[in-house]
């Protein structure tokens, strides 16, 4: 059986982090590995409180666990701390891991901060050349492309510029601008991921694409075949969220 790990946050509402993933990762068939990096304590009105785990312990659980069994892909989430990045970092060139999928984590929907301030810099330097995607949203690609981004041709000229740092492909999500939903797929060339707006707003959907794409290339499949699934994928997960108390929606893996 093909397996995938996620380093990312807990998230005990399970719509985000290490839970997400593994549920996206159960429904593509995938055995599910998870390392955390940090703790949150939030429900689907928003994140309130983060704890960072130290970078040793991150470092243990990844040795611990790859001195065992060895990802087919792995899938990184929140880190929060610039220490976590580099620990990260330097376990997957130790362990010449492949299929990397990077979906930076800066701040959550509410408003809260879940990445130390330097984390654009960390992840560029020491992530991004290790990677083989990389899924920012518009926020998160304009942090790191440092660039402003309102409409497709931003996020195409983004793109390049992410490309240029090191990942092999680079997909910027489009959910965030006003009318589509289209995200940008660029491995040198640019290819189009449709999408329709939902209505409302979903907790977890960078959680839950990123691992989808991690799922589908532990599986053997290509980052331009396992964008456009992960995607068709997104499309139908919109349709099935679940009512919550909050101002997000939680989706149905
Ligand atoms: N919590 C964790 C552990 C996350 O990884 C993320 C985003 O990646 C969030 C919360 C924020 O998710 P959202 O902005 O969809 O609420």
């Amino acid at each position: 059986m093909k397996k995938a790990l996620s380093i990312a946050g807990f998230d005990p509402s399970g719509g985000a982090g290490i839970q997400a993933d593994l549920k996206v990762f159960r429904h593509f068939g995938i055995y599910g590995l998870s390392v955390v990096a940090a703790l949150t304590a939030q429900n689907t009105f928003g994140v309130s409180s983060v704890l960072p785990v130290d970078r040793r312990f991150v470092k243990k659980q990844l040795s611990v666990l790859l001195s065992d069994i060895r990802p087919d892909a792995v899938k990184i989430g929140m880190l929060l701390s610039i220490d976590n990045a580099a620990s990260v970092a330097g376990i997957i060139k130790k362990h010449a891991l492949g299929n990397i999928v990077l979906d930076p984590v800066f701040i959550s929907s509410s408003g809260k901060r879940l990445a130390e301030k330097e984390m654009s810099k960390a992840l560029i330097t020491r992530i991004f050349p290790l990677c083989t995607v990389i899924t920012p949203n518009i926020y998160e690609a304009s942090v790191l492309a440092g660039m402003k981004i309102r409409d497709a041709d931003d996020m195409q000229k983004a793109a390049i510029r992410l490309r240029d740092l090191g990942p092999e492909n680079v997909i910027i999500t489009g959910g965030h601008l006003e009318k589509a939903a289209t995200d940008i797929f660029y491995n040198g060339k640019f290819h189009y991921l449709k999408g329709r707006k939902t209505p409302g707003e979903y907790h977890g959907t960078g959680c839950t694409f990123s691992s989808a794409i991690a799922a589908l290339l532990a599986s053997g499949s290509n980052a331009l075949h396992a964008a456009e699934q992960a995607k068709k994928f997104m499309n139908k997960v919109f349709k099935h969220s679940i009512e919550s108390s909050g101002t997000m929606r939680l989706l149905r893996i």
